[in-house]
């Protein structure tokens, strides 16, 4: 299987090259060529297998030009039992009859961003191999919060890599800095940037973007790389658990062979939702695929209208993984549902480019809406999903996977649709004490605790154990202490390369 870009740059890459590449020469993201497809016999062979070895069984299916010796390598190193705690890997937890909670969360640094950020390294440095690549792979991150700890842990004295990561200064929560700032690892650094996200991404744009610096790092061996979830690395290794919630609602009876079931994603990149997408067109059992937004609501308006706008105030939220108003990975959405026409998508992103808007209508629409269905979740409306569901259930959820919980609410209020519910639960909890805290015990009792105060309460209410990965961050030595201004990005860069 080859992979083509979304903006129709001529060119076939095997996977190897497109996962090394991150992103096509011509702007556009790496797509199959053909989606493969499945059927009721595969999906109920993947029914006895754990999540490993239903993960080999997907995988290998997009990645033509890796042995099964390789991945399953890979898919071992990944997700065994010294990076995930749980056994089952994701487990699916019910809440009622017809809905379900997939737990994404159980890796090292307590997001779903584990999921795919565990394996993506690994795949890098077997498809370095294969296509004779002999720079060192220098990884560039911004991050809101989650990616830049889950890229740190997944890239950590991994060889022949570096990685370099930039967060917002005063953008992320107390514990996802401390997870970042206390990083241990010989090739890593870490920079705080005295700006927002969008200045931190718009400073690792300006320097991917920067030929003339590009050819000085060539000069002395390295090539920079990019881990977000652009890369087809990080989103195929996603499709897997649709197919493990899939199998284990079969396992139990929950639902029966070939019943369609809706996902519910809390999104911010599209990256989570587009794997569902994928799923349901290799032959998942997929009705709909509900997308929670907070109030950031730019993809809301998009499914309802086809209208996508930018041009918007930028919300700080209680979800902040999902504070971004530019979704990179719908562009992969909207070439397959324009049935690969690569010229319109390029024409839409151009739009997007120079006037910060574009306007789908017709059958592309209406395709996406055949699938899509959306809605968005306040803050309020998220601290009262956290209050209800643990309420309800005694199941406690963080605050991204309350805006999920919510907007199935809305859902099935508005369609009245009965089918079982998945609601994709991407974050522990414990990551996001003080808005959880304040969600069950009111404002008053979260205001102004340091955070190992506000998780040892959060534990000493509900019972909880604070997840280890987050509870030992309270002894370690911070190791990264750099703090730059945006215009400085680049020197730090050249700076942390010439170091070591
Ligand atoms: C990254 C993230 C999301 C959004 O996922 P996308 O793939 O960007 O849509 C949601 N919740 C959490 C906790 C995240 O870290």
């Amino acid at each position: 299987m080859l992979y083509l870009s979304t903006r129709g740059g001529d060119g076939r890459l095997t996977s190897a090259a497109a996962i090394k590449a991150g992103i096509a020469p011509d702007g556009g993201l790496f797509v199959p060529e053909a989606v493969p497809r499945t059927d009721a016999t595969f999906l109920a062979s993947l029914v006895p297998l754990d999540y490993r070895q239903r993960a080999v069984a997907i995988l290998e299916l997009f990645l033509a030009d890796f042995s099964r010796e390789e991945i399953t390598a890979c898919v071992e190193a990944a997700y065994g039992a010294a990076k995930f705690a749980h056994p089952a890997v994701a487990p699916v937890t019910g809440l009622d009859a017809h809905t379900f909670i997939l737990e994404l969360w159980h890796g090292p640094t307590n997001a779903f961003k584990d999921m795919a950020l565990q394996i993506l390294p690994r795949l890098l440095v077997k498809a370095m191999a294969k296509t004779g690549e002999e720079a060192e792979i220098v990884i560039l991150v911004a991050t809101s919060g989650d990616t830049g700890k889950a890229a740190l842990e997944g890239f950590r004295d991994v060889d022949r890599t570096r990685i370099v990561v930039f967060f917002p200064h005063e953008g992320v929560s107390a514990m996802q800095r401390l997870q970042m700032v206390t990083q241990e690892g010989g090739n890593v650094a870490v920079v705080a940037v005295r700006g927002n996200f969008d200045d931190t991404q718009s400073g690792v744009k300006k320097i991917f973007g920067d030929r003339a610096a590009g050819e000085k790092l060539a000069a002395r061996g390295f090539k920079l790389s990019s881990a977000n979830s652009i890369n087809w690395g990080r989103l195929v290794p996603q499709i897997v658990y649709y197919y493990s919630a899939y199998a284990d609602l079969l396992k139990t009876g929950a639902v029966a062979a070939g019943q369609p079931v809706n996902f519910v994603v809390p999104t911010g990149n599209f990256g989570n939702i587009l794997a569902g997408y994928y799923a349901k067109l290799m032959g998942l059992p997929v009705k709909r695929l509900i997308c929670a937004a907070n109030s950031n609501n730019v993809l809301t308006e998009f499914l309802q209208t086809g209208v996508y706008d930018r041009r918007r105030g930028f919300h700080k939220t209680l979800s902040p993984s999902m504070d971004i108003l530019i979704s990179s990975n719908l562009e992969r959405l909207l070439y397959h549902a324009t049935g690969g026409d690569a010229g319109q998508v390029a024409a839409w992103m151009g739009e997007l480019a120079a006037g910060g808007a574009y306007t789908v209508a017709g059958r592309a629409l209406d395709a996406i809406r055949e699938t899509f269905w959306s809605d968005w979740a306040s803050d309020m409306d998220t601290t009262e999903a956290i209050k209800a569901v643990y309420g309800k259930y005694r199941y406690l959820i963080d605050p991204h996977t309350a805006v999920a919980y919510h907007v199935c609410q809305a859902y099935r209020r508005a369609t009245g649709d009965a089918a079982p519910a998945v609601i994709v639960s991407t974050a522990s909890p414990f990551k996001f004490n003080d808005s959880v805290l304040a969600a069950l015990a009111g404002p008053a009792a979260a205001a102004g605790k340091p955070a190992f105060a506000a998780a040892r309460e959060l534990a000493r209410l509900t019972g909880l154990p604070v997840p280890l990965s987050l509870a030992v961050l309270e002894h370690k030595a911070v190791r990264h202490t750099a703090v730059c201004e945006p215009a400085e990005m680049q020197a730090v860069v050249i700076k942390a390369l010439a170091e070591k």
